[in-house]
């Protein structure tokens, strides 16, 4: 736990949430500013601030309970579908690790996620480009 950080507080009880789901490992609660009601934000209890520092050990049970939340945004709301998004350091404006479930329809208006696209100018750049992350995959799996 982090004294100051408010998904902590929210985690904890001391600050309200409108909790929509929770175990020993995580909790789930609306986003007090929705882009669509329903917007739910799941979280670990345990503070990390991104991905990259997840605990393996508890990945199988987070990415279920995200299956699960899910799947009650999409029953609860009616929606035809489901945006999951982490902005991990850029773009993050609370710093506890937050997965952001949101409840999507055809023609709902959302933009400006995964936009603008752009492309590989040539196949070498994007065989480059793969061969950069491919090599940083087999360093960090050695470590
Ligand atoms: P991000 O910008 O990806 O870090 O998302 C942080 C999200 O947390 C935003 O969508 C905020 O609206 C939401 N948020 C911040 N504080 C609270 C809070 N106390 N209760 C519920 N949602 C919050």
């Amino acid at each position: 736990m982090n004294p100051e950080c408010i998904f902590c507080k929210i985690a904890d009880g001391r600050e309200p949430a409108h909790i929509v789901f929770e175990d020993e490992i995580s909790v789930a609660f609306l986003d007090m500013r929705p882009v669509y009601h329903g917007h739910t934000l799941l979280i670990p209890k345990q503070h990390i601030s991104t991905v990259m520092e997840f605990p393996g050990e508890f990945i199988e049970r987070f990415f279920l309970n995200l299956k699960l939340v899910s799947r009650a945004v999409e029953e609860g709301m009616g929606c035809q579908g489901i945006f999951n998004a982490i902005n991990n350091r850029i773009s993050q404006s609370v710093p506890h690790l937050h997965i952001h479930i949101l409840p999507r329809n055809k023609g709902d208006g959302m933009r400006h996620f995964l936009w603008p696209r752009g492309c590989y100018d040539t196949i070498d750049e994007a065989i480059a480009t793969a061969e950069k992350i491919r090599l940083s995959v087999r360093r960090i799996r050695e470590r």
